[in-house]
């Protein structure tokens, strides 16, 4: 499943072909995703400039001088293929820009969606309005966290997947920053000390910025027909690798298993 730093990686890519071209092609194949294309989505986007692309969360943002915001979320399977050679069953989006080249969002298992908001209204946009600070951002800082958990008795695992507490964070990297930062996974949110969390902040970002850098190393990549955006291979820490040994003391690497998530940690790193 694309996390954040996977979006983030798509969104360069997705830079490089539309930042600054006239949309000329917008045409969904189909009527919907996880959720129907807007019905005006084609009218909206076809014959605008792209003005910029960004990121929010797990979020894709396609901005156009007409103001309008496309978003887009991969879901569970989705990726965007720049200049493919053919389109295949599971393109459900097709883009072309004035300078005749053609990016696709393919999405088999469509669980992914696009929607359509309006640039200076987009922190209203529903999915938006609830969510923390970008742990990217500089209001993700120690001391936010700990105002954000104080008094939450649920583990810190569950506390970092809440996306009111930090944005875009998935259960690869909190496992990966939990071990990193030396924490139990189900260790209680409301009672780590500051100078942990402090800690822990940073060993987001880090664990985040490298997967961000990984990604980065590969977009070259994509500039080849049928170059796919999204995904990238990464070697984990303890994320799947129960049994394997702890790469910081040889311990083998645990696995737990709440609400259907599994959380890989090593017991005797993490306190
Ligand atoms: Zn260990």
């Amino acid at each position: 499943m694309p996390e954040l730093p996977e979006v983030e990686t798509t969104v360069a890519g997705l830079r490089s072909v539309l930042e600054g071209r006239v949309l000329t092609r917008v045409e969904p194949r189909r009527a919907d995703l996880r959720v129907p294309f807007p019905p005006d989505l084609r009218q909206r986007m076809t014959g605008a400039r792209v003005a910029s692309l960004g990121r929010r969360a797990k979020y894709g943002l396609v901005n156009t001088d007409r103001g309008d915001t496309m978003i887009f979320h991969l879901g569970m399977s989705g990726r965007w293929r720049i200049d493919p050679e053919v389109n295949g069953a599971h393109d459900h989006l097709l883009l072309e820009t004035d300078e005749g080249r053609r990016l696709s969002l393919c999405d088999p298992r469509r669980f992914g969606f696009v929607e359509l908001a309006r640039t200076d209204a987009l922190e209203a946009y529903p999915p938006f309005a609830k969510l923390g600070p970008e742990p990217l951002g500089p209001a993700f800082t120690g001391a936010a966290l700990r105002a954000a958990l104080a008094g939450k008795t649920c583990s810190i695992k569950a506390a970092l997947l809440d996306q009111r507490v930090v944005a875009g964070l998935g259960n690869i990297y909190v496992c990966e920053a939990l071990f990193g930062a030396g924490i139990a996974p189900g260790r209680a949110a409301g009672r780590i000390s500051a100078a942990r969390l402090d800690r822990l902040v940073e060993t987001i970002r880090a664990v985040l910025a490298s997967a961000i850098a990984a990604g980065g190393s590969t977009l070259r990549d994509y500039a080849r027909p049928d170059g796919e955006l999204g995904y990238f291979s990464k070697q984990w820490q303890v994320y799947g690798r129960e049994g394997e040994p702890c790469p910081a003391c040889g311990a083998p690497v645990l696995r737990r298993v709440d609400g259907g998530r599994s959380t890989f940690y090593c017991g005797h790193c993490q306190r």
